[in-house]
């Protein structure tokens, strides 16, 4: 069947779908839900605001029949929300999927590789800021040392899905570690993709002197390796690649900030109260939760999820100011999705 094609204000097709699981984290990384802010007392989404597992087929079967093709499972932390694997096996048995991933903080990642591999998942992204363990447990805020992210990057290596590992770089945090970092997953054959810290949502403290560029990066390697670009794999791919010379093993830089990437952006983001999100960066979204438990006919979502598409004019990284990163208002990363 020919699959449609819906743009947006821009051409910008839509073709990757991002499904937040739960907005609750088993980590409190200072960038993203510092405990100061995401405490005893904060008020997480509870349990029947959440989307069932019904919803999200429901939702990710109308955007494969919209044109998309892959869907990345996130959160919070998706590891956390009971049943994934059977999520996954539904989601992956449905028509038009072509590739399904995850992005995880690693740590419930080791004992469950196996049992998510074989429900269908693909691809795992795990986020890993430091080897060194005091910078980790700063970054992490939650006693856990980076051996246990590492043997779980083992066990899902073994159980046979393919890695990516991510690390956030903001200066003074981390950066002492971008070396470190670039020769052990170089020596392990993972690619590792530096990400430049963001202004996501309201609570990080977010800067333009705290971001690390890809330049910066960049240079650090080429310094002590010899690093030739890749090509794209497809278009909207976001991730800048490299390679080291005489390798297939890949570096790569995703640069939200110092060379945005919005004229290409192709994905669509469903946060875990089931509200529809344009933007990382974007300040309100749209309930279709609401929409499906008040009894919307399938033919009237598909409908309201296109008129959303199609009069999308998102483009905040392009637009980015200090004023911006400032005062705008944004919903959190834990809570839409990174
Ligand atoms: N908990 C999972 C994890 O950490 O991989 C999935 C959700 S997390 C929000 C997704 C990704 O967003 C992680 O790689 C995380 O490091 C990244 N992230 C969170 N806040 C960020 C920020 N302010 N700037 C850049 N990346 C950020
Ligand atoms: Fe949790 Fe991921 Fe945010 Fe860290 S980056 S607090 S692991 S959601
Ligand atoms: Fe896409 Fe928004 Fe990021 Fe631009 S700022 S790349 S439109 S998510």
């Amino acid at each position: 069947m020919q699959q449609p094609v819906i743009t947006d204000k821009f051409g910008r097709v839509l073709q990757d779908l991002r499904i937040s699981v739960t907005d609750r984290c088993n980590f409190r990384c200072r960038y993203c839900m510092p405990r100061e802010i995401f405490g005893k007392d904060f008020a997480f989404l509870p349990k029947d605001h959440l989307l069932t597992f019904e919803e999200i087929e429901r939702l990710a079967n109308t955007f494969l029949n919209l044109g998309v093709k892959k869907i990345r499972l996130t959160g919070g932390e998706p590891l956390l929300r009971k049943d994934l694997a059977i999520l996954i096996r539904k989601l992956a048995s449905l028509d038009g999927l072509e590739d399904i991933g995850l992005t995880t903080n690693g740590v419930l990642l080791g004992k469950m590789a196996k049992t998510l591999k074989e429900a269908g998942l693909k691809r795992v992204n795990v986020s890993l800021d430091a080897l060194d363990d005091k910078t980790f447990m700063e970054i992490n805020d939650s006693k856990v040392p980076s051996h246990t992210v590492i043997q779980s990057i083992q066990q899902a290596k073994e159980a046979g899905l393919t890695i990516k590992v991510n690390m956030v770089v903001k200066k003074g945090m981390n950066d002492h570690e971008i070396l470190k970092m670039a020769n052990y997953f170089k020596k392990m054959d993972i690619t590792l993709r530096f990400i430049e810290f963001m202004d996501v949502g309201q609570s990080n403290g977010w800067d333009f002197k705290h971001v690390v560029t890809k330049k910066e990066i960049h240079d650090m390697i080429a310094q002590e390796h010899d690093i030739e670009p890749v090509d794209p794999e497809y278009i909207g791919e976001v991730a800048k690649r490299y390679k080291y010379r005489g390798t297939d093993t890949e570096v790569g830089f995703i640069t939200s900030v110092s060379e945005s990437f919005c004229s290409s952006c192709t994905r669509a983001r469903i946060a875990a109260d089931g509200h529809f999100y344009t933007c990382l960066f974007a300040g309100t979204g749209f309930n279709l939760k609401e929409l499906m438990r008040n009894g919307m006919t399938d033919k009237e979502l598909k409908n309201t999820i296109i008129n959303r598409w199609q009069n999308r004019e998102d483009r905040y990284s392009d637009e980015r100011t200090e004023e911006t990163a400032k005062n705008r208002k944004k919903i959190e990363m834990s809570y839409i999705g990174g």
